[in-house]
């Protein structure tokens, strides 16, 4: 198990498009459980792979209090999604320290496939709703900001890059 790198927004490797797993092997659940770990380590509710630099379609979750409810989500679809909508206070581990309001349907119902190669559907409501379409945005190269004012952008873009500077060693 590894904790891999997470890249930041800004990064170009967050704009690229995730492919679909075409065979779950070994690999593909060590990929996943260290996508976990660094799920984890950091510590969020959710990871895309894209976030780790690697465009393939693997997501996991993790929304209990117990931090012990691990979803696996690979090749997940949309098959439903509510009329009513949600608004939510959305945070990234791409996007460190940054809050705010985004707009979804409260509910959707997916299906996926776990690390096993099993094949699961799940309605889910709340948080679990709100991660789900926020990860498989980012499998589609987006991040949540890009729902935001292009004002706020240029901001997070701004306080980002100082904190990249900060966190550079110095030369
Ligand atoms: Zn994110």
């Amino acid at each position: 198990m590894a904790v891999l790198p997470i890249r930041l927004f800004g990064d170009p490797v967050l704009s690229e498009p995730a492919g679909p797993v075409s065979s779950i092997d070994g690999k593909t659940s060590r990929f996943a459980h260290d996508m976990a770990e660094t799920m984890y380590e950091a510590p969020g509710v959710g990871l895309a792979a894209t976030q780790v630099d690697v465009h393939e379609r693997v997501i996991t979750i993790d929304v209990s209090e117990s931090r012990d409810e691990l979803r696996v989500f690979i090749n997940p679809e949309i098959l439903w999604a509510s009329d009513e909508h949600k608004v939510w206070d959305e945070g990234c581990l791409s996007v460190p320290d940054i809050y705010d309001k985004v707009d979804r349907p409260a509910r959707v119902r997916v299906r996926a496939l776990n690390e096993k190669g099993d094949t699961f559907e799940l309605e889910a409501d709340d948080l679990l709703a709100v991660c789900i379409q926020h990860e498989m945005d980012h499998l589609m190269g987006k991040v949540f900001v890009e729902y935001l004012s292009p004002l706020k952008q240029t901001r997070i873009r701004s306080k980002l890059k100082k904190h990249q500077r900060d966190a550079a060693p110095h030369r």
